[in-house]
């Protein structure tokens, strides 16, 4: 039986196939519980002001240490994250 394509030298493994979450500025209300639910602290929050935009919103600051675990999607309250494919 052929190893599991995903096992193969030089393939990605499954966790990178995973989707990456992409924050919807429009939709955000900056509450930051995206941030504080991060498990590795990988969501960075905008200087507030600094796009000429009163509020700070997040943005995925190291998606190297994103592990893609869905948790800042699933705890957003107005459904401004999505995890779109890679
Ligand atoms: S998917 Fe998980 S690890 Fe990645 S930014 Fe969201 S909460 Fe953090
Ligand atoms: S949890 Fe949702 S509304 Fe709150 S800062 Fe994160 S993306 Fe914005």
């Amino acid at each position: 039986m052929p190893a599991c394509a995903n096992h193969r030298e030089g393939h990605v493994s499954p966790m990178e196939t995973r989707p990456l979450p992409v924050f919807d500025r429009k939709a955000c209300m900056a509450c930051k519980m995206c941030v504080d639910v991060c498990p590795v602290s990988c969501i960075g929050v905008e200087e507030a002001g600094g796009t000429g935009d009163p509020h700070g919103y997040p943005f995925l600051a190291s998606p190297d240490a994103c592990t893609r675990c869905g948790w800042c999607a699933e705890d957003c309250p107005v459904a401004a994250v999505s995890l779109a494919a890679a």
